[in-house]
């Protein structure tokens, strides 16, 4: 199995290659040079197995050589070992048609840990035997963070730095990056806001003598290993209500791209996919432009479910990849254009897109009266992403069996949570004392060489 970059000029790949480098050498994403498909049988068989032994049938194609199938095996059920439910990914029924997939019994209580963690043991092992360590940097508006520092803390192979903004992430998000004991796992607080964070990053990768003298690595959104382990959860949900012999639908809470982006390679692998539905709030651009063909920034607003409050959505070249038959030159062309305020999607791949996905959108009224429907009518807490989810669902709901993704628990954003229903989300009992767990804090000035200059030491 080979990977190639979306904008079709960097180096050809394998799964490890592309997993410890991130972004492309192109500025494009790396995907699968062919999309592996599963026959109606293989997908039959999944019924009644384990998360795990599913998380195996359906990752194995894409790894290639990468890992033996026992290692594999190995580090799937150490990366899902943690999480406080069974079935890893539960499947609650809402409605007579109407299904809310729970992807938030991991570490950090949101459906990054289904990626991160298995990342995590991937990284450590493909490092372990090539003998390296490397430094993983990321900016974080608060979920992202806390899931890279949950999977990496205490592997020997890699040393984390998470770059926050200081006093802009919820106390929950916060804590979850603080508390971690280990001290291969850095909690910074920049003095500044995400794009503060986010710029300090880039200009990390960027700055050439760094990158290489600390071995930089990225396990951002567009990791295509993080894509490859959010597929697995649509095939367990949907052969759980039937398929391969019924079709299902889902609606997916989105921002980068990514989830939702998983269910299209569930889909073209073979799982009977109806609808995938892009549920946005009111930060729109991909509801946008699926509605008009034109993808256009515009500022980002900050709303109750912060994790979707996205200006460009970084997953979103891989959906164009396909919708232009693959042609990266096309896409590497758009891209640019995007620097410049946005572009234009031609004619046929705009087709393609609108055959492929659907889309909706929730205000803020409406998200926090879902939060209050849904407890009272079917007896389930929503956090705000979520219950931007199922707002969108709702429009789109037909006969076919619909799956909302429930993204985040809601204790993760109590205020929200708690100002649309009088009820305070508790954590899960084992998480219970985290407001009690004692934390490890690393101020620093909105400054690029201070920040190098901390991860220089840390590392020594
Ligand atoms: C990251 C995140 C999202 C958005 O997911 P994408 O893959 O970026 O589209 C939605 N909800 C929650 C709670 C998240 O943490």
């Amino acid at each position: 199995m080979r990977y190639i970059s979306t904008r079709g000029k960097a180096p050809v790949l394998t799964f490890e290659e592309a997993m410890l480098t991130g972004l492309a050498r192109d500025g494009g994403l790396y995907v699968p040079e062919t999309i592996p498909t599963l026959t109606q049988g293989q997908i039959a068989a999944m019924a009644g197995q384990s998360y795990e032994d599913i998380a195996f049938a359906v990752m194995r194609p894409f790894i290639g050589d990468t890992f033996t199938d026992a290692e594999f095996k190995t580090l799937i059920t150490k990366a899902y070992a943690g999480f406080g439910h069974a079935a890893r990914a539960p499947l609650v029924q809402l409605d007579s048609n109407h299904f809310l997939l729970e992807l938030f019994h991991g570490p950090t209580l949101a459906f990054k840990d289904f990626a991160m963690q298995i990342i995590g043991q991937m990284f450590e092992a493909a490092l372990t035997r090539s003998g390296k360590r490397v430094t993983i940097v990321g900016a974080t508006s608060g979920d992202t963070g806390s899931a890279a520092i949950e999977a990496f803390r205490g592997l020997d192979a890699v040393d984390v730095f998470i770059l926050y903004p200081h006093n802009r992430v919820s106390e929950v998000q916060r804590r979850q990056m603080t508390t971690p004991t280990e001290d291969n796992v850095h909690a910074i607080a920049v003095d500044g806001d995400f794009d503060d964070c986010q710029a300090a990053v880039k200009d990390m990768f960027n700055d050439f003598a760094f990158r290489e003298e600390v071995s930089l690595a990225g396990v951002n959104s567009i990791n295509w290993g993080r894509v490859l382990a959010q597929v697995v959860y649509y095939f367990s949900s949907a052969v759980s209500l039937g398929a391969p012999g019924r079709d299902i639908s889902y609606t997916v809470p989105t921002g980068n791209f990514g989830d939702i982006f998983a269910g299209y390679i569930a889909k073209q692998m073979g799982l009977p996919i109806k609808d995938l539905i892009v549920a946005t709030n009111r930060n729109d651009i991909l509801h946008r432009t699926l509605e008009t063909g034109a993808y256009t920034k515009e500022g980002v607003t900050p709303t109750i479910s912060p994790s979707m409050d996205i200006q460009v959505s970084s997953n979103f070249e891989r959906a164009l990849f396909y919708a232009y038959d693959q042609d990266g030159g096309t896409v590497a062309g758009q891209m640019e254009d995007l620097k410049s305020g946005g572009f234009t999607i031609s004619q046929g791949a705009y087709q393609a897109l609108k055959e492929t996905y659907k889309s909706g959108r929730a205000s803020e009224k409406e998200t926090a009266t879902a939060i209050k429907t849904y407890v009272a009518k079917h007896g389930e807490l929503l956090c705000p992403h979520s219950a931007v989810g199922v707002h969108v669902a709702e429009a789109h709901q037909g006969s076919t069996p619909m799956v909302t993704l429930a993204t985040a628990h809601p204790a993760k954003f109590p205020a929200a949570v708690e100002a649309a229903t009088n009820i305070h989300p508790p954590l899960p009992p084992r998480m219970a004392d985290l407001y009690e767990r004692s934390e490890r804090i690393t101020r620093v000035a909105n400054d690029l060489s201070a920040i190098q200059t901390i991860i220089r030491d840390r590392i020594n």
